[in-house]
């Protein structure tokens, strides 16, 4: 049982109680948080930014790796600690919670609901029985409802993801996804064309699309070439400046889809496919699909097609097996591979996957030298790929005041995604009334370049 704070203030009579939500992990966390603040909302409650400002708290959280379980583990104890004022109540929601109920049960019982994936309606429903327990009467329901499509934006407002799909079918070896989030399955074209339509209507301007699998939408329904005609069909949408499209299983990248990248305008010339491993063995043990040769063929498909297109990948170091003529290869294929954006995560084995415990275990301080490697070689890559940017005008999307130098604008190429690639900053834009608004497409002309980063001047277009 919840230990009861003593000297507690009783709560307004009356009120509309307010609730706060931490949302931590990735981009499809975020839409659930989303949607659940919507739910939230259309029953009652008030949605408090501040979490001491929260007479409930919220917690959606994320169980990936080693790292982001942590985090949440932290945020969650962190939030506990605000029960002794204006919280009454602590609920933890999401991945972790799926994946570890009865353990956060039993080891933080400050947590007074830990609910797995249940969607929106169990944290609602969670929230108000939490609240009746203070001896609050709940406000009458004020009648949102909750389609999939309700959502309560964070995040800036220009930018939106949208969840295509939910699950994976696949079995990587390392990975824990398909056991919490369950099978794949695609969501109707129709409902995720309405969905862009509203985030358009209330401000978005870049929409990306993510899944566990993207390339893998349509065919659990049979159909081959559905993301292709869905992204065409989104970028038909009025008003959309841009459309992205998140994590393509390297091999299951099609032509076709390619086609649409090159031949819509509004669709970023961008391609994220996560490749993990270059070594065939390393790749085999992961239980990922094709060798270094077919990873070779995907990356010449996309240079032929998109020839503009810039290209993120992540990859994994460390994983059981990994020895040290694997990793050669590996990292022989990054400095082959000229990807413009790369990120390095190091193994955490994930009790119930299928690598956890099998084979040679790489040391961790091994592990961290092989990623700072990794990333060392493509710091060069990146300085020089954004070298060649410099001279060049280009669309540029301004995101606002940058987060490092509040005194600059930044935005970003096509080639940039937020939150994870580098930025442009607008030299000659100070932040104010006269400067381009968050969401507005300006040519840009790139004048220097850093290892990750560029920096350019607005020029008329
Ligand atoms: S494709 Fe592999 S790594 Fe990605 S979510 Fe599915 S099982 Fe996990």
């Amino acid at each position: 049982m919840t230990p009861r704070a003593k000297n507690r203030p009783p709560a307004e009579a009356g009120r509309a109680p307010a609730v706060s939500l931490v949302s931590l992990g990735c981009p499809k966390n975020q839409v659930d948080s989303e949607r659940i603040l919507a739910r939230l909302s259309g029953e009652g409650f008030r949605v408090a930014g501040d979490p001491a400002s929260g007479d409930l708290i919220v917690v959606n959280t994320c169980g990936f790796i080693e790292a982001a379980k942590r985090e949440s583990i932290e945020t969650i104890l962190e939030m506990s600690s605000l029960k002794g004022g204006r919280c009454r109540g602590l609920v933890v929601t999401g991945c972790l919670g799926e994946r570890y109920k009865d353990e956060l049960k039993a080891e933080i019982p400050e947590a007074d609901i830990v609910l797995g994936l249940g969607g929106p309606e169990r944290v609602a429903a969670a929230c108000r029985e939490l609240w009746i327990k203070t001896g609050k009467k709940m406000p009458s329901r004020l009648g949102l409802g909750s389609s999939p499509s309700t959502r309560m934006r964070i995040g800036p407002p220009h930018l939106a993801y949208v969840k295509i799909a939910e699950g994976c079918d696949r079995a990587c070896a390392f990975c824990a996804i398909p056991a919490i989030r369950g099978r794949f399955h695609s969501r109707p074209p129709k409902e995720i064309e309405a969905e862009v339509r509203s985030l358009v209507r209330e401000g978005a301007r870049e929409v990306s699309l993510v899944s566990q699998d993207t390339v893998f939408y349509g065919r659990d329904r049979g159909r081959k070439g559905s993301l292709a005609d869905l992204v065409r069909r989104l970028a038909g949408v009025r008003g959309l400046a841009w459309l992205r499209v998140h994590y393509l299983y390297p091999t299951g990248i099609d032509d076709a889809l390619l086609r649409v990248m090159a031949g819509e305008e509004k669709v970023c010339r961008y391609v994220d496919m996560p490749i993990q491993h270059a070594d065939d063995a390393v790749l085999k043990r992961m239980g990922r699909a094709g060798k270094r040769a077919d990873l070779e063929k995907v990356l010449n498909r996309i240079r032929k097609i998109v020839p503009e297109a810039a290209i993120r990948t992540t990859v994994l170091v460390g994983h059981p097996g990994e020895n040290e003529k694997a990793f050669e290869n590996l990292a022989d294929f990054v400095r082959q591979a000229r990807f413009d954006h790369l990120g390095v995560f190091t193994y955490s084995g994930e009790e119930g996957t299928a690598s956890f415990g099998a084979g040679p275990v790489v040391p961790p301080e091994e592990a961290e030298a092989r990623r700072a490697e990794i990333m060392r070689a493509q710091e060069g890559i990146s300085a020089a790929l954004l070298r060649e940017m410099v001279g060049r005008t280009v669309p540029v999307m301004v995101d606002g005041p940058s987060e490092e130098h509040q005194d600059l604008l930044s935005g970003r190429t096509e080639g940039q995604a937020y939150d994870v690639d580098g930025v442009v900053y607008l030299t000659d834009a100070l932040p104010g009334t006269r400067a381009p608004a968050p969401g507005s497409l300006v040519p840009v002309l790139v004048t220097e370049s850093h290892t990750h980063d560029l920096a350019g001047k607005i020029v008329q277009g």
